[in-house]
């Protein structure tokens, strides 16, 4: 969308070539500049719930405002951040910017609850649950007021230490949700021993929920599914006026997407709350 540019040139990492080549090294030196010279970007978009009370719920995903290059999308440095590991300093990177947004006089006061996107990797980082609690405790923010948004895939990756870290993450009070339900082949009778608040259905179901095909079919199940296990569930990638309605008809309990807003830089997500009135 508006502002997006496609990365060229020694920045566009090509998995092909081996880890040890100048290409990855060039942006891996790039990613640590751009953390320490503060080129990341907190964006916020909204969630709204759609039926009954209207909470205030956003999730946090991170942009690059590269000086020459423009504001590059996640997709075009979060896979390679996933492979060389870097993506733990951006995890904590993003952890800190959201707790001092939500310690900030504006936000401080109101019952905000922001999630954030964990990677493969900080599923297997030992040290993640203190790091975590120890910027909470340093903001002076509640566990319970962030969610931790964990893909299926991420989680079946390793079942077992998947749920183990959830069942520390648990413990320490956070919100858990698991992302991009519907592409990751995790079975049922696992779903439910898992520590989990929410399921968030793939946008991909969302997306071609009016065209002909099974996609209704799969999101009308899926939320049927997670209201069985005692689950919230969020529909994201909602382009329409249409999807929206439909989704309130199939007793979707949150939406996320384009037909509600497009993420939002930090600073512009309570006057988008304001408006909404
Ligand atoms: P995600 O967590 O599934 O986030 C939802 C993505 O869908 C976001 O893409 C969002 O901008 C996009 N989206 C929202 N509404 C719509 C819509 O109506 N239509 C369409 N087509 N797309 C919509 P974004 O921001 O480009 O992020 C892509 C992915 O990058 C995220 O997918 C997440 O996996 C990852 N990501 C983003 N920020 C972070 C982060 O801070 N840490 C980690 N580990 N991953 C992140
Ligand atoms: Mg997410
Ligand atoms: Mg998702
Ligand atoms: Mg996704």
């Amino acid at each position: 969308y508006a502002g997006k540019r496609q990365l060229s040139g020694p920045l566009r990492y090509d998995p092909a070539l081996d880890s040890a080549s100048a290409q990855t090294l060039s942006l891996l030196t790039e990613l640590r500049h751009a953390v320490e010279h503060h080129e990341l970007r907190l964006y916020l978009q909204p969630k709204i719930a759609l039926h009954g009370q209207p909470g205030l719920a956003a999730e946090a995903l991170v942009r690059w405002q590269h000086p020459q290059r423009g504001l590059v999308p996640p997709m075009e440095f979060i896979p390679f951040a996933e492979q060389t590991g870097f993506v733990r300093q951006l995890t904590l990177w993003m952890f800190e910017e959201v707790c001092r947004w939500l310690a900030t006089p504006a936000a401080r006061h109101l019952p905000l609850r922001v999630s954030v996107n964990l990677s493969t990797r900080d599923l297997l980082d030992p040290e993640l649950c203190h790091r975590l609690a120890a910027l909470l405790a340093r903001y002076g923010v509640a566990a319970s007021a962030l969610c931790l948004e964990i893909t299926e895939s991420a989680i079946m990756d390793d079942p077992q230490r998947a749920e183990a870290m959830l069942n520390r993450l648990s413990e320490h009070g956070f919100k858990l949700s698991i992302d991009d339900f519907g592409t990751g082949y995790s079975s049922l009778a696992y779903l439910k021993r898992l520590p989990v608040d929410e399921l968030k259905i793939d946008k991909s179901f969302v997306m071609g929920m009016e065209s002909a095909g099974d996609d209704a079919l799969i999101v009308r199940s899926t939320i049927d599914l997670a209201h069985n296990l005692g689950l919230t569930v969020v529909a994201e990638g909602v382009e329409t006026q249409a999807i929206l309605g439909h989704l309130r008809s199939l007793s979707c309990d949150e939406a996320q997407g384009y037909a509600i807003s497009k993420p939002l830089p930090a600073a512009d997500y309570l006057v988008w709350q304001t408006r909404q009135g």
